[in-house]
């Protein structure tokens, strides 16, 4: 359930998300008419109903046609859309994009992304490169000023929903020489441009992820977003929001794959009793419960504090909660489809998909390895 220092609204806001994902995608049947048999990661129909509920892009601001309301309602959006399983993954992507846009993006950029996120239309990012994914300072992308424009060649990797998005915000390096970290330039390239391939990569997931072929593409000057040769100081701030994006949408979930297990614990019968009443298992639901409410405090304490203004205070905070929030997502699923036995591990009962969806967060968005990186820096190099 959500937070108990949520106000009337926001508890309010919350019960319509999980009814409309409950109306919408709680059976299996229904997910799969949604996302043709599972093959789509994202359901254009679902995105489109919530795009007309208002609920995209709640915490962006309103003159750029955003919600206007905080990082509050943002995680609880997250929260109940992973908690209902609805197939709409690349918001998060484009709701990422989105920060680096409001932070450092001209205003005919920030009305342009934030109106196509409320409307339901998926917006990429790409920063990874096959040589460089953790070490983000050895991107080697070039983009070159040619008269007014600038031309773009190389490859990026693993870029998310990149084939049904409108535009890609790209990392570039615009000048080689200096330190790795500089020289580096975002640029937002529309992802039908000419010069540029879009392969998918077969993953153990449904398409979502993609390699870029750029192969001279041309953008003008104003696709710059931020200061030429900046971004890596552009990409910096405002990490706090991007971790807590995929923390939120782990604990939803946590919370997803914990109820499915419950119900199936009270339900199922071995050696005549109800497999609920098994010590071993009761214990780890325990386990699992205590877990998620950690997590859920968690989530909600930096939300505030991002909300109250102290977003920059909060970058190493909001490692820790993504670190440990995709643990726990990752780990619940797992202990779920461990207590439901077999049935855990057929498709129909839906965990499977949940154990899946739980292995990608620990990866990327900086690995959990670079949270703990990061977190230890914060206390021992200080
Ligand atoms: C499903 C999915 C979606 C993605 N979406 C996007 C996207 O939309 N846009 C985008 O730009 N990228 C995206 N990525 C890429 C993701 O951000 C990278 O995979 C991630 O940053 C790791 O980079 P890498 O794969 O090159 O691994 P590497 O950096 O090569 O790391 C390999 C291993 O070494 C560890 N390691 C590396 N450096 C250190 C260190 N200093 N200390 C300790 N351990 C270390 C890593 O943690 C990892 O375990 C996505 C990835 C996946 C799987």
């Amino acid at each position: 359930m959500p937070t108990v220092r949520l106000s009337d609204d926001q508890r309010s806001f919350a019960e319509a998300v999980r009814a409309f994902c409950d109306d919408h995608c709680s059976t299996l049947a229904q997910r799969d008419a949604l996302t043709e048999g599972g093959t789509l990661a994202n359901s254009p129909q679902l995105m489109a109903m919530i795009a007309e509920f208002g609920w995209f892009g709640v915490s962006l601001p309103e003159e750029y046609g955003g919600g206007g309301a905080g990082m509050v309602e943002e995680c609880i959006f997250l929260e109940e859309t992973a908690r209902g399983l609805a197939p709409v993954l690349a918001y998060s992507t484009g709701l990422t994009a989105a920060q680096t846009y409001l932070r450092h993006g001209r205003e005919d950029q920030k009305n342009t992304i934030v109106r196509n996120l409320a409307a339901g239309k998926i917006e990429a990012i790409a920063l990874s490169e096959p040589g460089a994914g953790s070490d983000l300072g050895g991107v080697r992308i070039k983009a070159v000023k040619s008269g007014n424009d600038y031309v773009i060649t190389g490859q990026k990797t693993w870029t998310s929903a990149a084939h049904v998005a409108e535009n890609i915000l790209v990392l570039t390096r615009t000048e080689s020489t200096g330190k790795k970290h500089q020289g580096l330039t975002l640029l937002v390239v529309p992802a039908r441009s000419a010069g540029l391939e879009i392969r998918g990569i077969a993953t153990m997931e449904a398409p979502t992820v993609n390699d870029l072929f750029f192969t001279d593409v041309r953008v003008p000057e104003s696709a710059v977003v931020g200061v030429v040769g900046q971004a890596w100081r552009h990409l910096m701030r405002g990490l706090s929001v991007e971790r807590l994006i995929i923390a939120a949408t782990s604990l939803g979930a946590s919370q997803r794959a914990l109820a499915d297990a419950i119900a199936f614990l009270k339900e199922r019968e071995a050696f005549g009793q109800k497999i609920k009443d098994f010590q071993a298992l009761r214990h780890r639901v325990a386990d699992l419960a205590t877990e998620i409410e950690a997590c859920r405090s968690f989530v909600y304490d930096i939300a505030e504090g991002i909300d109250a203004g102290y977003e920059d205070d909060l970058a190493v905070h909001a490692s820790m909660a993504k670190l440990k929030c995709t643990q726990v997502a990752k780990n619940t699923a797992l202990e779920a489809m461990q207590m439901m036995g077999g049935y855990g591990y057929s498709r129909e009962y839906g965990i499977e998909e949940q154990v899946r969806k739980a292995l990608a967060p620990p990866i990327y968005g900086g690995t959990n390895e670079i949270q703990r990186e990061i977190i230890s820096k914060s206390l021992l190099d200080n």
